[in-house]
């Protein structure tokens, strides 16, 4: 490592994980990529980390994001982990196409893992090549910085850097590799594979570290066990309502693909939905619809289930108490959730005030979007305007195949709205603070990724990452980011291209 160029102190690694015992992980360095190329650094992450963003996009950083120059400190490893994939329990999966560098400390005190994906294969990657395509790196980046953007907890993306070298999918595409944060990589999966091999010990040991790592606060309770559960259901229950109110699907909520930390975690064939449809679905592996978009809060309690289930020979003094510490924790997720639900629905309409027909009255209004095909953004956003004035409304019925459907609706919001009173300029700010504007279409999406893969352009995803990364803000000249594919545009399915 050359000291002159200041990369020995990119990263000050301060490595957990791989301080846990042999069978969590396997060891081994990222294969070095051919030729690497920056496509993107992501620099106001960059800086939380305390990372020098121009050190990172150095040929020396580049190096790193490629997996060419092992930074000092790292200790690389693949995490093992299984997982029920639709509904189907696989013993082993892992990291197939992802190696962790190390933990960081963030500027605000957090640990994050860094990872490399994409980067080639690993003892874990079955029958894959361990590598990944651009525009799924891209798809990835553009989704997951939107999110954050938007404050529901994710992973983030750090860089993406070209390979220089081919992937073979359906055709030779670009190969490339995203640098991805995490509050951690612990997935419901990683307690599974221990579970499975009744190894309640890795069970235990895995429990404690995600005590410490992430839900320090449980330390001292009676049941730790099942307080750590407690709070990874709460967490979980409070991410999917944000999706659900944001009309993102993720597409894929196999329990490997579900964070113990209660971020969004592996973005394959996700995708925002245009037209309020709660049937929908875009992932093309997904043919029985069990990921579908009203499907995802049931779909998150099966899987908190599975996780209660690893825990059970530690929630109690005996298998019988372990159930029923089990079957309490899991019982109060549907309560949780719809708390959580019920809250952003009220942040959504202006509701200040909370009253028992709230939901009926959300409700009201999806249903009516649902039967009008209206856009589920454009509908929020335009509301927070008709919140202050009547005269919006003529652009929020233009949003419903029959604009009454809108009227007989904004007749009872308005009464409801009236009879709490309250000011109006200030309810439109804190609707227009949860109602974005900006979310990545999934015709934007493509777009910045056709042009990236065919034509080696990346401006309109960069131009795309920019619009969406300040989502409540009117962005004027950006209002084409807004809009709604036409009917040509619009995109049915995405896939997730491993
Ligand atoms: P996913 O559905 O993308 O979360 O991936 C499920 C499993 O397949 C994980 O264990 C991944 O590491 C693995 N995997 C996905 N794509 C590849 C690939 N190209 N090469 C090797 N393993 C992969
Ligand atoms: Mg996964």
């Amino acid at each position: 490592m050359d000291a002159a160029t200041g990369l020995d102190s990119l990263f000050a690694f301060d490595n957990t994980y791989a301080r846990l015992p042999d069978a969590f992980f396997a060891r081994l360095a990222p294969p070095p990529a051919a030729a690497p190329q920056l496509v993107i650094v992501n620099e106001q992450l960059a800086q939380q980390l305390g990372l020098d963003p121009r050190l990172l996009a150095s040929p020396g950083g580049i190096g790193v994001l490629s997996g060419k120059v092992l930074p000092y400190g790292a200790e690389p490893l693949a995490m093992v982990y299984a997982g029920h994939q639709f509904g189907h329990f696989v013993p082993q999966l892992g990291d197939g196409r992802a190696i962790l560098l190390g933990e960081v400390i963030g500027r605000d005190g957090l640990r994050r893992d860094v990872q490399l994906k994409g980067c080639g294969p690993t003892p874990f990657s079955r029958r894959g090549d361990g590598r990944a395509a651009l525009g799924p790196v891209l798809r990835e980046y553009i989704i997951s910085e939107a999110m954050a953007a938007l404050g529901i907890p994710t992973t983030r993306s750090l860089a993406a850097v070209l390979t220089g070298e081919e992937v073979l999918r359906e055709m030779p595409l670009p190969g490339a590799i995203l640098t991805r944060v995490a509050s951690s990589h612990i997935r419901v999966g990683t307690f599974q594979f221990f579970a499975a091999r009744g190894d309640v010990d890795g069970v235990r040991r895995l429990a404690d570290y995600v005590i410490a790592r992430h839900y320090p606060e449980v330390g001292r309770a009676a049941n730790r066990y099942r307080a750590m559960l407690d709070c990874v259901i709460e967490r979980q229950a409070r991410l999917i309502a944000q999706w659900m109110l944001l009309g993102f699907i993720h597409g894929v909520m196999n329990t490997d693909n579900m964070a113990i930390s209660g971020e969004t975690i592996d973005y394959g064939p996700c995708a925002f939905m245009d037209t309020y449809e709660p049937a929908t679905v875009f992932s093309s592996i997904d043919r029985m619809g069990r990921y579908a978009y009203n499907n995802q809060p049931s779909i998150a309690h099966w899987n908190l289930a599975r996780l209660a289930e690893t825990l059970i020979p530690l929630l109690g003094s005996d298998k019988e108490e372990g159930l029923i510490e089990a079957r309490a924790a899991i019982d109060a997720y549907p309560s949780k959730y719809e708390a959580a639900y019920l809250a952003g629905v009220r942040r959504k309409l202006g509701l200040l005030q909370e009253r028992p027909d709230d939901l009926a009255l959300a409700q009201d209004l999806l249903d009516r979007m649902a039967a009008n095909k209206a856009d589920f953004t454009l509908t929020f956003r335009q509301l927070c305007d008709a919140a202050v004035s009547v005269e919006v409304d003529a652009e929020v019925r233009r949003l419903f195949d029959a604009p009454a459907a809108f009227d007989g609706w904004a007749v009872k919001w308005r009464h409801r709205l009236a009879s709490e009173g309250g000011n109006a300029v200030e309810r439109r700010t804190s609707m227009r603070a949860v109602n974005p504007a900006y979310i990545p279409r999934n015709h934007r999406v493509e777009e910045a990724i056709t042009a990236a893969v065919d034509e080696g352009r990346t401006s309109i995803f960069e131009t795309l990452v920019q619009v969406t990364t300040a989502p409540f803000d009117d962005q004027p000249g950006s209002e084409r980011y807004a809009e709604p594919p036409q009917s040509h545009q619009i995109v049915h399915q995405t896939f997730c291209g491993t």
